[in-house]
């Protein structure tokens, strides 16, 4: 039988770390990777800005058009309504044109702007006849122009780096003519389940043994635009286990296994990461579900050690292992955000709860409702939600109305 692994390998071991110190803790665990790469616009959607970028021209560039209508130069005028000639017509894409004085100039939306126009007059305010056009009473002086620069000054700072690049950014980028974007290089992640009893998916499965679900989901989770995600499976036997953690470390970023967190007879890997030579600084937190999760140092990359539960898996990687991966990047923190919960959510004063919940607005109001009943060997409930909520410990429940942070599954949408 093999040994039952000792406490007294693990000084930290009595030490239940409260959840919010486990967040900031694996938030520093690591360093920014500082590596840049500089790719084609077209490619850059998903990363992160490695430097700030400056506007290298003003948005608009040049005075121009908000309207199909008639380019006037109203200054020094009194006496609307006017009756003027039509004299030259500018589309969007023309060189822009010169308003002769005394005329009015056709302009199509996004035209420049005539020299010599200081308001744009839309069609539907003009009557024309012929080669004459006349404006009512209603024209005000000045309307219906993009004045150059109201959008992007020239040489502002108009992204910081560190800012996650969507397609908003896209466009911004690329209305700038920026062809090439630095980012950061991607993260290697390695995923290692561990555990005797998993199966690949295509894998004949004998009475006992299940599908490994947690490398593909956090293989899904992880991987995008800034990590590749390299998934693993070994057996429970420490020195397995120690063996491949020695050597995904010489070419991860971060290393992540899954299960044999605890300490039953079957639960090697806290001290196969001794083994391999590395450190914990966190290996139990206070927190239902997922409490034997563990986070250090594997050589130079990040470890976080999760739970085998599918829920507990998830949860732990939504609340550690995606901190860990922003301070890699070297990316803005996340915008933290909050629901009232819809339900009623019993907890303990010395454990935070994290539950699956659906997010929907009602009476106004973001609300969290709970996806699926306890347990974290489910997979349903999460597959029912959008989020967990954080529900700090306390010796009353947590009533419908109380307010508590949201991690979201997708959280591209509430990007720093
Ligand atoms: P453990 O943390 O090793 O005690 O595992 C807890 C539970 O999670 C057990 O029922 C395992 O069979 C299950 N489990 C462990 N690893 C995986 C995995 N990769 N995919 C799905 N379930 C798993
Ligand atoms: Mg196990």
């Amino acid at each position: 039988m093999p040994p039952v692994p000792s406490e007294c390998c693990f000084p930290l071991s009595a030490q239940l770390v409260p959840f919010e110190t486990a967040r900031l803790t694996a938030a520093a665990l690591a360093l920014p990777l500082n590596q840049r790469e500089d790719v084609p616009l077209a490619c850059a959607a998903g990363r992160i800005l490695a430097a700030t970028i400056e506007a290298p021209r003003a948005l608009p560039s040049f005075d121009q058009a908000a309207m199909d209508g008639y380019a006037i130069c109203l200054s020094g005028r009194t006496g609307v309504p006017l009756v003027l000639p039509v004299a030259g017509r500018t589309s969007a894409g023309d060189l822009p044109g010169v308003l002769a004085p005394g005329t009015a100039h056709r302009v199509m939306t996004g035209a420049a702007l005539p020299e010599g126009a200081d308001t744009v007059v839309t069609q539907e305010q003009a009557t024309r006849r012929g080669d004459l056009v006349r404006f009512g009473f209603d024209v005000a002086p000045g309307t219906h122009i993009r004045k150059a620069g109201e959008d992007v000054a020239q040489r502002s700072a108009i992204l910081q780096s560190g800012r996650m690049i969507g397609w908003a950014e896209i466009a911004l980028l690329a209305a700038l003519g920026i062809e090439t974007v630095p980012v950061v290089r991607r993260l290697r992640i390695a995923v290692l389940s561990t555990g005797s009893e998993l199966r690949s998916v295509g894998a004949a499965l004998l009475s006992g043994a299940i599908y490994d679900s947690n490398g593909p989901m956090l293989a899904a989770m992880l991987s995008g635009p800034n990590a590749h995600v390299t998934p693993l499976t070994v057996r429970d036997d420490q020195a397995a286990i120690a063996d491949m953690l020695k050597s995904v470390a010489r070419s991860a970023d971060l290393v992540i296994t899954t299960a044999g967190m605890s300490v039953g007879e079957e639960d090697h890997v806290r001290d196969a990461v001794m083994k391999a030579g590395g450190h914990l600084d966190v290996f139990k937190v206070a927190m239902k579900p997922g409490k034997p999760l563990a986070f250090g140092k594997l050589a130079e990359a990040c470890f976080v050690g999760l739970p085998g539960n599918p829920q507990a898996a998830a949860y732990g990687a939504l609340s550690f292992v995606r901190p860990i991966m922003a301070t890699l990047l070297g990316e803005a923190p996340a915008r933290r955000i909050a629901a009232e919960l819809a339900f009623t959510c019993s907890r303990k004063p010395d454990r935070t709860e994290l539950v699956p919940v659906s997010l929907q607005v009602e009476r106004g109001r973001l609300t969290a409702r709970r996806s699926g009943p306890d347990g974290s060997h489910r997979i349903m409930p999460m597959v029912s939600a959008d989020a967990i909520v954080i529900v700090p410990g306390a010796s009353q429940p947590a009533e419908p109305g109380t307010l508590v942070e949201v991690l979201p599954f997708d959280r591209s949408c509430f990007r720093g």
